[in-house]
């Protein structure tokens, strides 16, 4: 695996991508008549077989609760969940599997640290630091959690070609700085940060660091020990897994300051009415029963990407986004917006005189799957004073003759609109 595919552009893609595609059942389909070209993998991306026949089997076979009873098929689906827990542990090269936590997904993870750290580690007059680039699900969390405590919330400010530089951080971290919650890869520009030297300058000033992997966890090899930080969530779903479920990977030393975030079954030692002792990491955090299948299907879609490698898979995804972004430049009244020189495989446009919702739904009736609207980053953009962008995000099994199809319909759908 690789840190980032961006430094070996030059490098030609050794996929078989026809093989590839014949593992996602949901490309072989037409919409409106036309092949699927489906270009909203930043949104979530398509199963491959492995996955819903892990989940099938999960359900269909394996079909008990966890942790719980002795028999056969509690046991079976025990071993299962818990060998998902070490695939993400190798996946991520986390250290041991008690900093594995499952969790809903990205937001579930970031709430997690925001309500059970977060409360008890950032009080009145303390600082947030986030990036402008956030989504959502890494600006909203930390709002509440300042707003509920006293704390302010500061932003890095976001370049004109979408790039956040190392030296604005610099400048934005300060004393009163206790947490820094930047992501990985930017959803809506597609933007990636330099975590490692983000994560060592806020150490160097004493802040805790949680990184939101949900996109740069599909695209980049992550090593969560050599990013450093101390958080760090993903989503299944963007990773080619089940929806609903998800991770936060977290630093034991961190993980044993904070309190449980839900309590209830599964997440105790021993109750009484007088007092009750928490289980131990990680399943202290993982109240009631969880997503099973959800987990067993996220364990088979790691194993699938490893088997893949993520050098294969981010030289096929940049040579993608080279050719991507050289169609999308060489169109008349088409304007980029993100064109920082590290990038996943993410092209955020406008189109002249065509409301990107417009574009969305031509494209659609031509069988093309684009993303639309402010991308859950209302205030990046507002930055680029746009209120929504469209978005082409790819995936593995996509292919030029895709982006050159999203091409041809984008000419159709000016024409459509005498642009
Ligand atoms: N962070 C980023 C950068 C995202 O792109 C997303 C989803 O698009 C999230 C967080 C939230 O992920 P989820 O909705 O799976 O919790």
């Amino acid at each position: 695996m690789i840190q980032d595919p961006t430094r070996h552009p030059e490098a030609s893609a050794a996929v078989d991508l026809a093989a590839l595609r014949a593992d996602f059942p949901a490309l072989d389909q037409r919409v409106h008549g036309r092949p699927l070209v489906y270009l909203d993998n930043a949104a979530t991306a398509l199963k491959p077989n492995v996955v819903i026949e892990a989940v099938t089997q999960s359900l269909a076979r394996d079909c008990a609760n966890i942790h719980r009873a002795v028999h056969t098929l509690s046991a079976r689906a025990t071993e299962q969940y818990e060998g998902s827990r070490e695939t993400v542990r190798r996946f991520f090269g986390v250290r041991e599997t008690a900093e594995v936590i499952f969790v809903r997904g990205a937001t579930e993870g970031i709430n997690l640290v925001a309500h059970s750290w977060g409360r008890e580690h950032v009080g009145r007059g303390d600082e947030v630091l986030i990036t402008g680039l956030e989504h959502h699900s890494n600006i909203v969390p930390w709002q509440h959690l300042c707003d509920s405590v006293g704390a302010t919330l500061k932003i890095v400010p976001v370049q004109d070609d979408g790039d956040v530089s190392l030296d604005a951080f610099s400048r934005a971290l300060s004393a009163r700085t206790r947490l820094v919650a930047v992501t990985q890869a930017s959803n809506a520009l597609g933007t990636i940060l330099p975590v490692e030297q983000i994560v060592r300058l806020a150490h160097e000033g004493g802040a805790a660091v949680l990184v939101d992997g949900a996109q740069g966890a599909p695209h980049l090899g992550t090593d969560v020990q050599r990013l450093g930080c101390d958080f760090y969530v993903a989503s299944a779903h963007k990773l080619y897994g089940p929806t609903g479920v998800g991770v936060l990977l977290g630093r034991r030393e961190r993980l044993e300051e904070m309190s449980p975030y839900q309590t209830g079954g599964d997440m105790i030692r021993s109750v009484t009415f007088e007092k009750t002792l928490y289980a131990e990491l990680p399943h202290c955090f993982e109240a009631g029963t969880p997503n099973i299948a959800g987990v067993v299907g996220f364990g088979a879609a790691l194993r699938y990407l490893e088997a893949i490698g993520f050098d294969v898979l981010g030289r096929h995804e940049q040579e993608l986004l080279g050719y991507g972004t050289q169609l999308l430049r060489g169109m008349r009244g088409v304007r980029l917006i993100g064109t920082a020189p590290r990038k996943i495989g993410v092209l955020s446009f406008l189109v002249d005189g065509i409301h990107p919702h417009d574009l969305g739904t031509m494209l659609d009736t031509e069988g093309v799957a684009i993303r639309t609207g402010h991308h859950c980053a209302q205030p990046l953009m507002e930055r680029f004073g746009v209120p929504a962008t469209a978005r082409v995000s790819l995936g593995l099994y996509n292919t030029r003759d895709e982006l050159s199809a999203f091409a041809r319909a984008l000419v159709k759908a000016q024409e459509f609109f005498g642009r």
